[in-house]
């Protein structure tokens, strides 16, 4: 729509027009006013160094990063360029040497010990590839202790911890202590532990680095439906075929951001789990 009015002659024109607004309009909310939420994870130019005597290792180098609410982001990179690093800091286990991070909006450096703690245990679900299990625990008694620590009473932890386990497919599992499982079980037990608190945000470094394909392909699935519930899923990897399962690939070399690209957009299916519905829908439109 044109401001001008009508019949009033156009003013002859000296420069060409601007195509961006002078003074960008910025929307300033009024105090109380619903604000969009902020990205899940912002990294200002974080940069990590680790001092070994005489020796210094920059393991991460100004590291800007941003990830929205509700994508599956995969982290690659060869060893020691960095990815665990970063991992630390994403999930306030490490703090940077220099630059900010932000969760859920929230700068950590305004955080003490005792409210980073709180805010790991109430929003972050972490995976390991060790998958860090404790030996001579039940599965189930593996999967309550986040609840315990959070005070969560003993009837409420056992049942939350069983819904968790029977969620990857571990519902039969309940009493089986982590040397009777396999590695691909253990990391499944590993994950119910990480989600059994509910978490927004899922950290998981290189889960599938010990696994064989089939349990690989299992643990990839559960990401994909924990993305697909409305979480943020981080997974660092160093192999590509299990990036391919993310919505957006980071590529970590040297400690610094190399390549940064999304190959599915943030609202759909991760990967994995359109080619299932799509292969559904083929099927159901060639057997009607
Ligand atoms: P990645 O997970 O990609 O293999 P890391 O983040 O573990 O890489 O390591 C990045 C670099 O930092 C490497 O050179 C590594 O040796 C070094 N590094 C990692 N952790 C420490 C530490 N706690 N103390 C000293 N150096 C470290
Ligand atoms: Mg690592």
């Amino acid at each position: 729509m044109s401001l001008r009015k009508a019949g009033k002659p156009s003013p002859t024109r000296l420069q060409p027009p601007r195509e961006r607004p002078l003074i960008e309009r910025r929307v300033v909310p009024a105090p109380g006013a619903h604000r969009p939420r902020p990205p899940a994870i912002v990294a200002l130019e974080v940069s990590k160094t680790y001092e070994l005597g005489a020796i210094r290792v920059r393991a991460l180098r100004d590291v800007s990063l941003q990830i929205e609410r509700g994508d599956f982001v995969a982290i690659m990179g060869s060893s020691g360029s960095g990815k665990s690093t970063l991992m630390n800091i994403l999930g306030c286990l490490d703090v940077p040497t220099s630059g900010r991070y932000l969760i859920d909006g929230v700068d950590v450096r305004e955080l003490d010990e005792d409210d980073l703690s709180d805010l790991r245990n109430r929003k972050i679900g972490f995976v390991f590839q060790s998958f860090n299990l404790v030996a001579r625990m039940t599965a189930l008694a593996n999967v309550e202790l986040p609840l315990a620590y959070a005070g969560v009473e003993r009837h409420t932890r056992r049942e939350r911890a069983r819904q968790a386990l029977a969620s990857v497919g571990m519902a039969r599992r309940l009493q089986h202590q982590p040397n009777e499982l396999s590695g691909g079980q253990q990391q499944r037990v590993a994950i119910a532990r990480a989600l059994v608190t509910n978490p927004t945000l899922i950290l998981a470094d290189e889960p599938t680095g010990n696994l064989d394909s089939r349990s690989t392909g299992e643990v990839l699935r559960i990401f994909a439906g924990l993305n697909e519930e409305g979480r943020t899923v981080v997974l660092i990897t160093h192999e590509p075929d299990v990036a391919e399962q993310a919505k957006r690939v980071v590529q970590l070399s040297d400690g610094q951001v190399v390549d940064d690209h999304r190959t599915t957009a943030l609202a759909s299916s991760p990967p994995q789990l359109r080619a299932q519905k799509s292969a559904r829908h083929a099927y159901g439109e060639a057997s009607a």
